[in-house]
């Protein structure tokens, strides 16, 4: 169920969480979807099959971590910004999390920007480590950001600009 906020519950993440195991082994998707809306671009992009068909367009998509590759296609693809990649191989201490950005300016590599979670709060300051361009007729981006491994099922979005204050 999601919050009347439209932030996500500790079960609705827990729910698609890939296992801790998982995460590590390397990139893998976490699709945060949560509403019943007609809506199948995912399972339509996924070419490894790891997101299962749905017998209902209104169905939630469902993924098998064990089949994902962490290509990222299905993240620039989802019209609803619900799917993130994470990486818990990078390093022993840092994870990456790929988030979709659709806002202008698109950060730059080596950029510091605020990360931020589920409810807009501020987590820190990440470097960003990729951008990828969704294509010619895809305005959504991919950012990769680097962030401590505690953090990487809790960044979910960026500022740029750094640190705002009073508000
Ligand atoms: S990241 Fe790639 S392999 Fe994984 S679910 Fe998305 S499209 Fe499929
Ligand atoms: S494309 Fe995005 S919004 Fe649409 S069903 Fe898949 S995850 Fe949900």
């Amino acid at each position: 169920m999601l919050k009347k906020t439209g932030v996500p519950t500790t079960e609705d993440i827990k729910a698609v969480s890939p296992s801790q195991e998982r995460l590590n082994k390397g990139p893998v998707a976490v699709i945060e979807c949560f509403q019943e809306i007609p809506c199948n671009p995912c399972t339509e992009s996924c070419k490894q099959g790891a997101i299962q068909p749905m017998a209902d367009i209104n169905d939630l998509p469902k993924l098998d971590p064990e089949k994902c590759n962490g290509c990222g296609v299905c993240l620039s693809r989802c019209p609803g910004l619900a799917i993130f990649i994470v990486d818990g191989s990078f390093s022993d201490e840092e994870a990456i999390v790929r988030i979709p950005f659709e806002y202008l300016p698109v950060p730059q590599v080596g950029e510091e920007v605020m990360g931020l979670n589920r409810s807009g709060e501020e987590l820190g300051i990440f470097k960003v480590n990729k951008v990828q361009s969704g294509g010619q007729k895809n305005k959504t981006y991919t950012i990769w950001l680097v962030v401590p491994k505690e953090l990487a099922m809790e960044v979910r979005s960026i500022r740029l600009g750094g640190v705002r204050h009073g508000n």
